[in-house]
C-alpha cells in the first residue's frame, strides 16, 4: 500500500453522505443554511410542503419562504462523487429513463448548468428555489466556522518572542461563514484583516488541523485535503504574528 493512502472505511463516511429523508446518498445536496444539515434536494423540497423543520434537529425555518433557507451543496456533491464511484452515472441515466419514461426532454443534472443558456422550465424552477440575489448564489459552497486560534502555549512561552509574539485579536462577530469553494485563503485573510481591524504590519496566518495553509489554497482544496469525510462546518484558526 502507498504509504500516502488513507483508507477510510464507507461505514464510518456513510453517515456524512447520506441523506437521512431517503436513506440513499444525496443527489443534488442540498443544504439548509441555518443549521447546515444537507438533504437531496428532492427530498427537503418534498418535505418542506409538509413541514418547515429541519428533519434532523427540528430547527424552525423560514416559516413562509422554506425554500430561502436552501442552497444546493456542490461540495457535499463532489464528496458523494468521490466516495460512491459511478453514483452520477446511475442517476444521469435514472434521470434519463425518468423523462424518457415521460417523453419529456432531459433535466440537466445541477453541475452542468451554464449561467448563459436560456432559461428553460427547470431552471427557471431553479430561480425560485434560490430566491437570494447573490452573484454566487449558483456557485458550490462551502461552511466554514473561523475561530481564533488559541494553543495555549503562546500565553506562557515567553521564548516565542523572536519569532515575533502571538497578538491578542478579537473574535469575528458571526463565525460560521458560507462561502463559495472558489474562495482563496488570501480572500479571508483579507476579510479578518477588515472585520478585526489588523493593520498591514501583522501577518494572518490560516490553520486548519493544526497545518499552515497557503494564502493561495481553495476552501475547496482545505475541504478535500483536510477535511473530507468530516462533517460541515470546516473549522479554520487564524492567528496574527508581528511580519519578522
Ligand atoms: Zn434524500
Ligand atoms: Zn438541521
Amino acid at each position: 500500500m502507498d504509504s500516502k493512502e488513507v483508507i477510510i472505511r464507507i461505514c464510518d463516511l456513510n453517515p456524512h453522505v447520506v441523506c437521512s429523508l431517503c436513506a440513499g446518498y444525496f443527489v443534488d445536496a442540498t443544504t439548509i443554511t441555518e443549521c447546515l444539515h444537507t438533504f437531496c434536494k428532492s427530498c427537503i423540497v418534498k418535505y418542506f410542503q409538509t413541514s418547515k423543520k429541519c428533519p434532523m434537529c427540528n430547527l424552525q425555518i423560514h416559516e413562509t419562504q422554506p425554500l430561502f433557507n436552501l442552497r444546493l451543496d456542490r461540495t457535499m456533491q463532489d464528496i458523494v462523487a468521490k466516495v460512491v464511484p459511478g453514483i452520477l452515472e446511475a442517476e444521469e441515466k435514472r434521470r434519463r429513463e425518468f423523462y424518457a419514461s415521460r417523453g419529456m426532454a432531459v433535466e440537466k443534472p445541477a453541475q452542468d448548468e451554464n449561467e448563459n443558456e436560456k432559461p428553460t422550465r427547470e431552471t427557471s424552477v431553479k430561480r425560485d428555489y434560490s430566491e437570494t440575489k447573490n452573484l454566487y448564489r449558483d456557485d458550490e459552497q462551502v461552511s466554514l466556522c473561523v475561530e481564533r486560534y488559541e494553543d495555549g502555549l503562546e500565553e506562557n512561552e515567553e521564548e516565542t518572542d523572536n519569532n515575533g509574539p502571538a497578538t491578542t485579536v478579537g473574535t469575528l462577530s458571526k463565525k460560521y461563514i458560507r462561502c463559495s469553494a472558489r474562495m482563496m485563503v488570501v480572500q479571508l485573510q483579507k476579510l479578518l484583516r477588515m472585520k478585526l481591524n489588523i493593520p498591514n504590519e501583522k501577518e494572518v496566518e490560516i490553520v486548519c488541523n493544526e497545518h499552515v495553509i497557503h494564502p493561495f489554497r481553495t476552501m475547496k482544496f482545505i475541504w478535500i485535503s483536510e477535511w473530507l469525510g468530516k462533517a460541515p462546518p470546516m473549522v479554520l484558526h487564524y492567528r496574527v504574528h508581528d511580519i519578522s
